[in-house]
């Protein structure tokens, strides 16, 4: 079931009465997220619960979805990156209460009643993202053992012309 999703969330008061969110959001709007995308396609489909643990702390629990577009930090060409995050989110409203959250959550910071959703689930997919994003093993048109040793001293040019002389050599 997918609905209109809004842009605001009462995160204290969905967690009482125990709302459900479904829906996609467009990545173009993170804007902390996109100088780390190659390029601003795709989208984020989340399913999110609301609600209260045993204990009572407010949480939110589901799973978001996204198909980023990466760049390969090893030939610079932009490659497909499925991500799914799970998520457990304890809901705080200080940094005390952070500390005091069990460990089966991340906090998520409430500091007002209208959170945008769509920094909650770009701060969560910001930590699900690889620090250096590579091509998996086998796509990559840059063999690993020569990027590996020389990654750090090469320019992206001299990448460039490596791969053309590779390229051409192989004719
Ligand atoms: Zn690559």
């Amino acid at each position: 079931m997918s609905e209109r999703l809004p842009l605001f969330v009462d995160v204290v008061r969905y967690a009482e009465t125990g709302r459900r969110l479904t829906g996609e959001l467009p990545l173009s709007g993170m804007t902390r997220l996109l100088p780390l995308l190659h390029d601003a396609s795709g989208g984020a489909w989340l399913d999110l619960q609301f609600g209260k643990d045993e204990m009572k702390v407010a949480v939110v629990r589901g799973e978001i979805r996204a198909q980023v577009r990466l760049q390969c930090q090893r030939c610079l060409q932009p490659f497909d990156y499925p991500m799914r995050v799970k998520c457990a989110l304890g809901v705080v409203t200080s940094e005390a209460e952070a500390d005091k959250l069990p460990a089966d959550y991340e906090p998520l910071l409430v500091t007002s009643q209208n959170m945008p959703l769509a920094a909650i689930v770009e701060d969560e997919l910001l930590l699900a993202l690889p620090a250096a994003p590579l091509h998996k093993e086998g796509e990559c048109p840059v063999p690993v053992q020569s990027a590996d040793t020389q990654a750090a001293k090469i320019s992206p040019f001299a990448v460039l012309s490596q791969l053309k002389t590779k390229r051409s050599k192989a004719r």
